[in-house]
């Protein structure tokens, strides 16, 4: 089912996987997580892709599983590494496994690489422009806190505009930890006249080995509060996790009682981090997002 229809009938629950390294060895046990994953009933499941497009095979192949379980994929695409043939064979491939929704994303140009990148698809808009009228559900990437690239959050809020004017249907967010950010993402996206559901993206934060990666990698602030209680309890890690998974549920509490349209939880091919932060909020999910 298309997931831009999944949401105007309700709230989603959704979790992000990513194609192990070792393909062989470990797509086993990411199977077996997704069958974990499955008992919470989540609305659909998003494969990522790597960002010089070398796993996109196996990224097919984990959607096309993930379907075979009877749950929705959203298999995550990166024009930035592609040729228009590449996109063409992904997307050949995932419509014979069946994949409906796709999440169209520019990616980075991996550090270690020397491919030409941005060559074909230099902005997700153009990805999206390229798989417009193909029958796919397609979906974009948002940044509460504003790309690392971009001049202002205006400028781009504005590109974001041309993602829905391009045919991204639904939007999902970067990680962040003070629900603010996303606040005043939807407030200013509403003012410019993207009306496509915005659902929010939460990873706990339960290491404090990563607060530094992730102010890097996805430029997200981490509040003081949390910082301080991951750092305080570092030496005690089951503390630190029950600390990290607890924030989790209080962000989620706090989005769905101000309407978010959903949750997408970035859970680390953890289905034990999936199935704490659920019986944390049973009751929640139970009768806000079965409607
Ligand atoms: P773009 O939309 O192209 O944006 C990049 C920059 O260009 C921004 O500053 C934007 O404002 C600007 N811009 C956008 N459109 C235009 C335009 N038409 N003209 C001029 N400027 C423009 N990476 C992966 O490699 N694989 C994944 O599977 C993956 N999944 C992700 C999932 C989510 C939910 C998110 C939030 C990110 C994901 N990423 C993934 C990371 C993403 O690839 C990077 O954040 C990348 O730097 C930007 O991708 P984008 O699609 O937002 O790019």
């Amino acid at each position: 089912m298309r997931i831009d229809e999944i949401l105007k009938n309700k709230r989603t629950l959704s979790f992000e996987v990513f194609p192990p390294k070792k393909a062989q060895t470990e797509t086993e046990k990411l199977y077996e997580t997704i069958r974990e994953l499955k008992k919470l009933s989540p609305d659909f499941i998003s494969v990522t892709y790597g960002a010089s497009g070398s796993n996109a095979r196996n990224s097919a192949e984990i959607a096309g599983f993930i379907k075979s379980e009877g749950i929705e994929p959203l298999a995550h695409i990166t024009g930035g590494p592609s040729t228009p043939s590449d996109i063409d064979k992904t997307t050949e491939k995932l419509k014979s496994l069946g994949v409906e929704n796709v999440l169209a994303l520019r990616g980075d140009r991996p550090v270690d690489s020397d491919i030409e990148y941005c060559k074909h698809f230099a902005h997700a808009t153009d990805l999206l422009t390229y798989l417009n009228g193909r029958g796919f559900s397609m979906g974009a990437a948002c940044y509460p806190e504003g790309h690392s690239e971009c001049v202002s959050l205006y400028a781009d809020l504005e590109n974001l505009k041309k993602k829905q004017d391009c045919g991204a249907k639904f939007f999902i967010t970067q990680i962040f930890y003070d629900n603010s950010y996303y606040y005043r993402l939807v407030f200013e996206a509403r003012k410019l006249g993207i009306t496509c559901p915005i659902i929010p993206g939460i990873m706990p934060l339960t290491n404090p080995k990563n607060i530094s990666r992730i102010k890097s990698m996805c430029g997200s602030t981490i509040p003081i509060e949390l910082r301080n209680m991951l750092e305080i309890y570092s030496d005690n890690p089951v503390v630190m996790r029950e600390m990290g998974l607890n924030y989790a549920a209080y962000q989620i509490t706090d989005l769905i009682a101000k309407g978010a349209p959903g949750v997408h939880l970035y859970i680390m091919n953890r289905a034990d981090t999936a199935s704490e932060i659920y019986l944390r909020l049973k009751n929640t999910f139970d009768e806000l997002f079965r409607r």
